[in-house]
């Protein structure tokens, strides 16, 4: 199965602190990389967990608080320095391209590859990329600036002949091809072989879902079912409740309940108020609600699908 993984790279909320830095990480599928967000930071954290970042060619972006973007000015900066020549595609609220445009113009930093812009819709589910492995969907969500998540979803394969069956019915490659789509076989006599007696089915596609800096929506239901592994910004303890719906975020619990209606496989929680030194709080609240919480932390690296990565550990902190 081709390696489909997440790698936090900022599991704070709006202050760093010496530990944790802003919200970034970065999707991997089959080795490339898809960066969503870019705090401040998130250059050095690029290189501090080894991710090549002449390979990223998509950057999106959840919203324009500073604490999602104040890194891109340097990034796309940086690109200039490496050498960069290929395109970077940034997915994006729409005012974000003004934004580190005038930026970049205060500095004269005249890019030397082309960034294709494209604005994020606010209407539903919208499909955003797509390739040969992956479909990339946003969504909205809610939050004192418009704000989307993000699905990587990973397309149907074939089904899977079994190896035994090509010989026995002298199968050739173009049958093979058609088989493989689902058609069933039909011999020189006549004979039909059913379809599902000469393939076995693909693995189910895994999804990977983010939802960052938004109160718990829960009729993004409508867009989402069973994600291998969900994301969720977990900003607040419950003692914070009234904080959380002031600043429009989320508590653990919350979190745990759209792990929940979502029927997640696993939630990731991150995004922490940097005003609990301890997390073991929060965890606790969320696993009451949906047991297969993990925290985030800088550097963490959790599969979505099957559990096949050593450091993808629940910690409680000590
Ligand atoms: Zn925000």
């Amino acid at each position: 199965m081709l390696n489909f993984y997440v790698r936090i790279l900022g599991s704070s909320s709006a202050l760093p602190t010496s530990q944790r830095m802003p919200t970034s990480q970065v999707v991997f599928y089959n080795n490339t990389p898809y960066l969503i967000d870019c705090a401040e930071g998130t250059q050095a954290q690029l290189r501090r967990f080894n991710v090549p970042m002449l390979k990223i060619n998509h950057i999106f972006i959840s919203h324009t608080h500073g604490d999602h973007i104040y890194g891109i000015f340097g990034l796309l900066s940086s690109y200039n320095l490496m050498g960069r020549k290929s395109d970077l595609n940034i997915y994006a609220p729409t005012e974000l391209e003004s934004i580190y445009s005038t930026v970049l113009n205060l500095n004269n930093d005249e890019l030397k590859y082309k960034v294709k812009f494209f604005p994020l819709n606010p209407k539903g589910k919208v499909l955003i990329l797509q390739n040969k492995h992956l479909s990339v969907y946003s969504f909205p969500l809610i939050h004192s600036k418009p704000v989307w998540g993000f699905i990587f979803e990973e397309k149907q394969k074939d089904k899977n002949i079994i190896k035994e069956k090509i010989e026995e019915f002298n199968l050739s490659i173009s049958d093979i091809v058609k088989i493989k789509k689902g058609e069933d076989f039909v011999k020189a006599d006549g004979e039909i072989i059913s379809n599902n007696l000469l393939t076995i089915e693909p693995p189910k596609p895994r999804k990977y879902v983010f939802c960052t800096d938004t109160l718990p929506v829960k009729s993004i239901k409508k867009y989402i079912e069973n994600p291998d592994l969900l994301y969720h910004e977990a900003t607040f303890a419950n003692e914070h409740k009234d904080i959380a719906k002031q600043t429009m975020h989320s508590t653990a619990e919350q979190a745990a309940d759209i792990a929940k209606l979502l029927y997640a496989k696993k939630l990731v929680i991150g995004h922490f108020s940097s005003r609990y030194k301890k997390l073991d709080g929060l965890l606790r609240e969320a696993i009451k609600v949906f047991p297969n919480t993990v925290l985030a932390y800088d550097g963490n690296k959790i599969s979505v699908g099957e559990d096949d990565i050593k450091d993808d550990k629940n910690d409680l902190e000590e």
